[in-house]
């Protein structure tokens, strides 16, 4: 949709995320992805007759970490409910849900898009149980059911419908995704589908505040595809409308092979669930002095670190909201800055060569081959003159792939920098010897070759002489001599 556009969009999330509780919600069965199917169940997540469901105390602890985080109002007292339909992956025919009174209800979320600061608003949090998985690979006439992601806690996390575009829909779902990591309470694992969305979808007239009809588009499963999938349902939509049609309200798949999202279910089809009061479970009281000692255990989060590293260390705001975005590159930079006292120089080497080489080798940062002991050697040995900055990229480059250390690099491959006045003179002479036209010229008043006398001496040099000293050396050899 472009800036000109007659329509607006409207979008609301629905974030669904897998709590990292050792056991499941209501039972004591492994809380635990990818072990084989059906080996971590037991007669209450089964949904066999006769067994009552206890809660799990930390998947508590957990969505009333995430409504603080978020500034939610946790309700003292809240209740379960079910929520029924027939699926084969739903053994007991119901799920465990909350309905009218949910843990966390409002709060919101602060995102950055280009440079603006918007605060989006939550509808509420509740806390449920996943479904198990169907299976339909492996053969063409069979699906068979695993049931060991029946009953693991689950936090639905809903906002309002406040986001505007896709890129605010992303970078919304990020900063959720970011916090809970923070937090420790979810892995954030969209591929494995610990972490899932769910996106509401609407247009209106642009300026006006009603509500049109929404589509919502099941489970899509990468910040990519919900980008994608955003902008072409809005595209859909606006082509319906512009071609006298009227969007209907229905659930929508996003084929992110064709680009298109696709009709599921209309709501003539959706599920009625009668919901109705868990009668096996009693309402979830929360003591005051619980949720308050809960807060004080909250770590320091995204926002608040962003503030933080752009205040204490000086950092550009980008710089900032760059290394607070992820905990554990938060973590990296402040250790390299404890171990080098060099903020800028570790940002500058975070956000350029390490990420890179990160990305391009697929790993983390937290395992990196460069720890943070490593890069703040290196950067001594930058401010104490042992290396250039040139040199160290091919340091830093060695560094990463031999998991060697910065002095041990230096010393295996003799990249010790030249700061010697006589050994750089001597290159000096040679480079002016080599090239009498340009000296000529460069005296002749060509001053910008300046620049081309530096990158030789450097180039013979191997790139060790100290370009202070080369400079310096090089002003006072080009002059005119007498
Ligand atoms: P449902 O009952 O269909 O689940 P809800 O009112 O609970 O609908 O809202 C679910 C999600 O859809 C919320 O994230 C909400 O912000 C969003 N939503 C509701 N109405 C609209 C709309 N007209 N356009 C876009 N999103 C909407
Ligand atoms: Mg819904
Ligand atoms: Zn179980």
């Amino acid at each position: 949709m472009n800036a000109g556009s007659k329509y607006e969009a409207v979008i609301g999330l629905e974030v669904h995320a897998q709590l990292l509780t050792e056991s499941k919600n209501f039972c004591g069965c492994a809380n635990r992805f990818g072990a084989p199917p059906n080996t971590q169940t037991c007669p209450v997540c089964l949904g066999l007759p006769g067994v009552l469901p206890v809660l799990n105390r930390k998947a508590v602890e957990y969505i009333v970490k995430t409504g603080l985080a978020f500034h939610s109002k946790i309700a003292p007292e809240s209740r379960f409910a079910r929520k029924n339909y027939f699926y084969p992956d739903l053994p007991k025919g119901y799920q465990i849900s909350q309905y009218e009174s949910p843990v966390c209800e409002g709060g919101r979320v602060e995102i950055v898009v280009d440079g603006e600061v918007r605060n989006v608003l939550l509808h509420r949090i509740h806390l449920e149980e996943d479904a198990g998985k169907n299976i339909h690979e492996g053969s063409a006439d069979v699906s068979r059911v695993d049931l060991n992601r029946a009953g693991v806690p689950l936090m639905e996390i809903v906002s309002e419908p406040e986001l505007r575009t896709p890129e605010e829909a992303v970078a919304y779902l990020k900063k959720v995704r970011n916090t809970l990591r923070y937090l420790n309470v979810c892995d954030g694992n969209m591929e494995e589908g610990s972490f899932r969305c769910d996106a509401n979808v609407s247009i209106r007239p642009a300026g006006s505040d009603a509500l049109g009809t929404k589509a919502e588009i099941k489970n899509v499963n990468s910040f990519r595809f919900v980008k994608q999938a955003i902008a072409c349902e809005v595209e859909r939509q606006i082509a319906v409308v512009e071609e006298g049609g009227r969007v209907v309200q229905e659930t929508r798949l996003f084929d992110s092979a064709r680009g298109v999202t696709v009709s599921m279910r209309s709501k003539e089809e959706a599920h009625d669930y009668r919901y109705f009061p868990e009668p096996d479970l009693v309402p979830l009281v929360l003591d005051r002095a619980q949720v308050e000692a809960w807060a004080r255990e909250l770590p320091e989060l995204p926002d608040a670190k962003r503030e933080r590293f752009a205040r204490e260390y000086g950092l550009s705001e980008y710089d900032a909201a760059f290394l607070s975005e992820e905990r554990a590159a938060a973590d990296y930079f402040e250790e390299t800055v404890r171990l080098s006292g060099q903020p800028k120089a570790a940002a500058n080497w975070i956000m350029g060569d390490l990420t890179r080489f990160l990305n391009e080798a697929g790993g983390e940062i937290a395992a990196s081959p460069v720890t943070p002991e490593r890069l703040a050697g290196m950067l001594d040995l930058v401010e104490n003159g042992t290396i250039s900055g040139k040199i160290a990229k091919a340091v830093f480059e060695e560094m990463f792939k031999s998991g060697k250390d910065a002095a041990g690099v230096v010393k295996e491959k003799g990249l010790v920098q030249v700061s010697d006045a006589g050994e750089i003179e001597r290159v000096v002479e040679q480079v002016l010897a080599d090239n009498p036209n340009e000296l000529a010229a460069y005296r002749g008043g060509k001053e910008k070759l300046f620049g081309f006398f530096v990158g030789q001496v450097m180039k013979k040099s191997g790139g060790k002489a100290n370009p202070a000293k080369v400079n310096e050396i090089l002003k006072a050899k080009l002059q005119p001599p007498g």
